[in-house]
């Protein structure tokens, strides 16, 4: 007998195996159900309680020419900028005075900041803020590097594998990039004890449902501590320009099967998410969410970081309007908390 949308979610929340034919019908199908039983795994595990992120977008340099992305080498269009160290701890204060406890250091693939340069910012940071943690998202580096910053007191980093199938991958990157050398980063930087994050873009070009199903393998087998989907978002300036953006609803449907998947995930809202869909933080919180990460980066930089085009870094995903989002939050009946947030494991 045919299986039901409703026992395949009550299956998937026990933590049984669905097979790929169910998970499909999951993904093809909008079932408040789903969003209803990811809702109450997380509130299992994390209650109400959100987390929020200071992210200070570092460096917009990138030496990596991925055809989707507006920060690109390819992409001479874009103005340059680098944060000193100086102008981190200046977000970093900024961030602690708000209440933020984490701070994710994110940029491009940008070699300027040797590891000996990073290393003093971590440690920096870890001597001025001891009770918050540090959150790199730096790309690809060798395991001598990822060692360091573990050393230096880093310890989650966001590194999204994009797409767990190879062709796929290939379609998505130039040749100097492989999908075996990102998988490998992220296995590696497992072993050196950081929080890991993984992830990919709902509706990247060419991405196919098995794609999807790839992926979400992909992440049973890793286990990452954190995960970061949002949708593919064009931008003007790149291969991908004509491209169409992926589904909000989709990408909804993906976060909610992750928290089944994963009861003890860290899964924010991510801003991609929030630039294509208005209240797109609070109806990711009711899909399973539990972290929001607000732009800590100096205002007159904010509008060179694109990712994507017309990507919000005002409004609600400006830290410094906290209080709206504290309330907005609030009235969708959860909470958001002055605290690290670490993984909680099983
Ligand atoms: N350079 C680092 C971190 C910055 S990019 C890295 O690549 O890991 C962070 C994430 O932004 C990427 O992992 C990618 O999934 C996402 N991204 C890039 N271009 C995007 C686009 N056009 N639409 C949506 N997300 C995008
Ligand atoms: Fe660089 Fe990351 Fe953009 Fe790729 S996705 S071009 S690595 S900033």
């Amino acid at each position: 007998m045919e299986r039901t949308i409703a026992t395949i979610i009550h299956d998937l929340q026990q933590c049984h195996t669905i097979s790929d034919e169910e998970l499909i019908l999951l993904l093809n199908k909008d079932s408040d159900a789903l969003f209803t039983a990811a809702d109450s795994v997380r509130k299992k595990v994390y209650g109400n309680d959100v987390y929020i992120r200071g992210l200070i977008e570092f460096t917009n340099y990138c030496r990596n020419n991925c055809y989707y992305c507006g920060l690109r080498r390819g992409n001479d269009t874009v103005i340059r900028y680098r944060l000193s160290k100086e102008d981190i701890i200046a977000c970093c204060t900024e961030g602690y005075e708000l209440g933020f406890r984490t701070f994710v250091l994110q940029g491009g693939e940008d070699f300027h900041y040797t590891d000996h340069d990073m290393c003093d910012i971590i440690s920096t940071i870890r001597t001025l803020f001891p009770d918050c943690a540090i959150t790199l998202s730096i790309g690809e580096r060798s395991r001598a590097s990822y060692q360091a910053y573990f050393d230096a007191g880093a310890t989650r980093y966001l590194l999204r594998h994009e797409t767990a199938t190879d062709a796929h991958y290939k379609a998505l990157h130039p040749d100097d990039m492989s999908l075996e050398n990102r998988k490998q980063c992220l296995y590696t930087l497992k072993e050196i004890g950081f929080q890991v994050g993984a992830g990919f873009m709902v509706g990247a070009p060419g991405q196919t449902i098995e794609n999807i199903l790839a992926d979400l393998r992909f992440l049973q087998e890793l286990k990452p501590d954190m995960v970061g989907i949002g949708p593919f978002i064009h931008h003007h300036a790149t291969p991908f320009r004509d491209m169409p953006n992926g589904s909000v609803e989709l990408t909804f449907r993906i976060l909610a099967i992750v928290r089944l998947m994963l009861p003890h995930v860290l899964l924010p809202v991510t801003t991609a998410l929030s630039t294509c869909f208005e209240h797109g933080h609070i109806k990711g919180l009711c899909a399973g969410c539990n972290v929001i990460m607000p732009n800590l980066s100096p205002k007159n930089v904010r509008k060179h970081y694109n990712l994507y085009d017309n990507k919000h870094s005002s409004g609600t995903e400006a830290a410094e309007h906290l209080a709206r989002l504290k309330r907005e939050v609030a009235q969708a009946g959860y909470q958001i908390v002055t605290a690290r947030g670490d993984v909680i494991k099983e």
